[in-house]
């Protein structure tokens, strides 16, 4: 298991020229890590997990996720390279109102066409992961910002992801339930594989990671 990316410039349209986003970015991350992404807002870090994601196609550059090259991959193909194996918690959890916490996760093994109900173990064994086991038949409304964002992470591991890729999680949490969320992705990092960069503007709480790069006007430099 790992991400790599290898020379990824990103540019968008901008009036008459183009705002450069990723300058020649190279990115490697093995199974088991954790890399954290900081700099300050506009820097690129959204547009670095994007294509990570191939949910974005660079300019240039390369995009190997799990040793598998997406270029050159049909817009199918694309979906279920990310519904098998990554998996994408981002800013807002963006949980369906009126599904139980249980049922959140449960609807990930239904989009990648497997029974929904025969994943319900699965389900409560995440949902225990994240410290949820006794919360799982409740609606996002009888859940905490902090909570809610555990069902998040929950979800995003429900297909087993060999890279997982976190934008800003604790931007909606207090100091210390924030410390919680970044200790519990380290630690599902650690026991389930998962090549995992964190993107955060936020330089507090960053020991969990074992790498730490930093991104500046679309430019990546090592931070440690
Ligand atoms: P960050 O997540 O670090 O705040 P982003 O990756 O969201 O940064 O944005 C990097 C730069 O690209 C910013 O200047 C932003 O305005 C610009 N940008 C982001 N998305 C788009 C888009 N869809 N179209 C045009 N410009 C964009
Ligand atoms: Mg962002």
């Amino acid at each position: 298991m790992s991400l790599n990316l290898t020379g990824v410039t990103l540019t968008y349209p901008d009036g008459d020229s183009r705002l450069t986003a990723l300058d020649r970015v190279g990115l490697d991350v093995p199974g088991g890590t954790l890399t954290a992404v900081v700099g300050p807002s506009g820097s690129g870090k959204s547009s670095l997990l994007a294509v990570a994601a191939t949910l974005i196609t660079p300019d240039a550059g390369t995009v190997t996720v799990d040793g598998v090259a997406t270029a050159g991959m049909s817009r199918g193909e694309l979906t279920a390279l990310r519904r098998h194996r990554i998996g994408t918690v981002f800013q807002q959890p963006h949980l369906l109102p009126s599904l139980t916490a249980a049922e959140q996760l449960q609807v990930m093994a239904h989009l990648d066409g497997r029974s929904a109900r025969k994943a319900a173990p699965r389900a409560r064994d995440l949902l225990d992961a994240v410290g949820l086991g006794g919360l799982a038949h409740r609606r996002p409304h009888q859940l905490s910002g902090g909570q809610r964002q555990r069902v998040n992470i929950a979800r995003a591991l429900m297909n087993d992801p060999k890279v997982l890729l976190v934008d800003e999680p604790t931007s909606a949490l207090d100091h210390e339930r924030g410390a919680a969320v970044l200790e519990l992705i380290a630690r599902l990092t650690r026991e389930r594989g998962t090549a995992t960069v964190l993107v955060t503007h936020d330089r507090t709480h960053l020991g969990v990671a074992d790498r730490v790069t930093e991104v500046l006007d679309g430019r990546l430099g090592a931070l440690r």
